[in-house]
């Protein structure tokens, strides 16, 4: 593939900066990273067990990975079913499979667990490139989650050429396990940042900065002021690079194949669930500020988008829980 020039985007990049007010520190703080997910996960824990919990949250998030849901791992199960076009579940991956279906149908098909081999065209993560237009047209069509069954603890793909992908969810279904971690300990509070899904920990409210979409990771735009649970990120920033003086990123639009254009920079979806804050985000920025936004509102979860022209939009978080931090941007109308 010939490219002008690729841009992808550092994946140390947090894509959200998350600021923890200290409210006095009686107990050790332990702060450490690891690469897991595609992403570099970081890990900030305060409190008696720190240190114990800190490394099982890495040892199950590593498991999670190799052993469930990287489509690039070997020893993974969903490795397994993409080369074998079908295979046994066990119960709570058939419950995953099932919110995924749910999303997917309640997203009017934006979201999309099964456009794999249509990314790897695309060569994200790579040798990206623009792919071409026929090779395009005919891998895509093998995708579609309506292809897919799971019945009695058995998925089959449909079609053999199909590849599901937890790019979208993978770090969500992480948090979601790693607060089970947390739940069984002394500790007190903790952020966790899986490549801009974060758990919050703890009992009291957080601040979160938003990350400027359209500048590089270290500035924010916006604060938010949410209570403990997980706030999920999507932004074309995250893997993209350019050709010809164009720039493609990594959320596809499934009916295309090519990455979605609706004037979005970023979407963040509040929620209790890392699954859904992760979901959702991805979903949320594939439809856009309305669809998307009624899309989070049915979930009970708040949502908020910026677009490319600098506008902020949200819904299910009051504008007094955001404080704009970067004058170039303003509250759009809706
Ligand atoms: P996220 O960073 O959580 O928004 O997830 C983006 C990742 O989800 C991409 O890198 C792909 O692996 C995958 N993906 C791309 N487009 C879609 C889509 N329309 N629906 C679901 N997953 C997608
Ligand atoms: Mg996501």
């Amino acid at each position: 593939m010939k490219k002008t020039s690729i841009v992808i985007a550092a994946l140390v990049a947090a894509a959200l900066a998350v600021v923890l007010i200290c409210d006095g520190v009686f107990f050790k703080t332990v702060r450490s990273d690891f690469f897991a997910m595609d992403s570099y996960v970081t890990v900030e824990i305060k409190g008696p067990d720190s240190e114990k919990c800190a490394a099982e949250i890495e040892k199950e998030v590593k498991r999670l990975d190799e052993k469930k849901l990287s489509r690039k791992s070997e020893g993974s199960l969903v490795y397994s079913l993409n080369k074998n076009g079908s295979g046994a579940v066990d119960a709570e991956t058939g419950e995953i499979f099932l919110k995924l279906f749910e999303i997917c149908e309640k997203s009017g098909g934006a979201f999309d667990f099964t456009l794999g081999a249509v990314s790897d065209l695309w060569g994200f993560g790579s040798d990206p490139g623009v792919p071409d237009p026929d090779e395009l047209k005919r891998v895509l069509s093998h995708s579609g989650y309506k292809k897919i069954t799971v019945s009695d603890g058995f998925l089959n793909m449909g079609d053999k050429e199909a590849i599901i992908d937890f790019g979208a969810t993978g770090k969500g279904i992480a948090l979601d396990e790693i607060k089970k971690i947390l739940d069984k300990s002394r500790v007190k509070e903790a952020v966790i940042n899986a490549g801009g899904s974060v758990l919050l920990y703890g009992s009291r409210t957080f601040a979160v900065g938003i990350r400027d979409p359209l500048g590089d990771a270290s500035g924010y735009i916006a604060k938010i002021s949410v209570p403990r649970g997980c706030v999920s990120t999507s932004g074309g920033y995250e893997r993209k690079f350019e050709e010809n003086g164009k720039t493609y990123h990594h959320i596809l639009d499934p009916k295309t194949g090519r990455p979605v254009e609706n004037g979005l920079a970023s979407a963040t979806v509040v929620s209790e669930s890392g699954f859904l804050s992760d979901a959702l985000s991805t979903a949320c920025f594939a439809l856009g500020t309305r669809r998307g936004g009624e899309l989070a509102k049915e979930y009970g979860c708040a949502a908020i988008f910026v677009s490319k022209d600098k506008k902020i939009f949200a819904t299910g978080i009051g504008a007094d829980k955001i404080e704009i931090a970067d004058a170039s941007y303003s509250f759009g109308e809706s």
